[in-house]
């Protein structure tokens, strides 16, 4: 049987050279290979609380919004700045080349809210980091972070671990 991993592309060179970008499009494409990376995505979670799901712009919009629906919660977006039109709070973080900036809902998440991020992959963790602390600002509490594709030699599991989150992804 197919597994999740065999459903993703990687396209070389996108979007500079140097880059293996993983291209999930064609696993969300396919009924059987979206199924499977939302069912084992869930996985680690049955019979743990989770009162919302988080998602990174912008696959992790689509993967959280599928898992939301499974656990039966609400879904937050965590977009790049602008883009959300109600009042918002933000976190600056840096990128390979530059700096980068995403925005949450200022009323998107309640004091003790036990809230799950989700995002199609793990790279250097920086997206995924300045997303818990908006999280947290808010006085969510991470359950966990989970992720399809986990790209340990860039360091981001560590980097959350560091944290004290704990990281579930699907593949390397
Ligand atoms: P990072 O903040 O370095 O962990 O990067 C994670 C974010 O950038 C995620 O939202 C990913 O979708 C995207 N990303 C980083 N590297 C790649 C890659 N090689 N292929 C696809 N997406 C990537």
């Amino acid at each position: 049987m197919k597994q999740v991993q065999d459903y993703i592309r990687t396209i070389v060179d996108f979007p500079h050279e140097g880059i293996m970008f993983r291209d999930v499009t064609t696993l969300f494409a396919d009924p059987r290979g979206f199924r499977m990376a939302i069912d084992q995505m869930l996985h680690p979670y049955a019979g743990i609380a989770i009162d919302k799901v988080v998602g990174l712009e912008a696959r992790g919009f689509i993967l959280g919004g599928a898992i939301a629906h499974q656990l039966s919660v609400g879904f937050v977006p965590i977009r790049k700045k602008g883009k959300l039109p109600g009042k918002t709070i933000a976190q600056d973080y840096t990128l390979e080349y530059g700096e980068a900036t995403v925005e949450i809902h200022d009323d998107a998440i309640q004091p003790g809210e036990r809230v799950l991020v989700v995002d199609d992959l793990l790279a250097t963790g920086g997206t995924a980091e300045a997303g818990i602390k908006l999280i947290e600002k808010l006085g969510g509490k991470i359950v966990s972070c989970a992720f399809i594709i986990d790209l340990p030699e860039l360091g981001g599991r560590k980097r959350l671990e560091a944290m004290g989150m704990e990281v579930h992804a699907l593949c390397a």
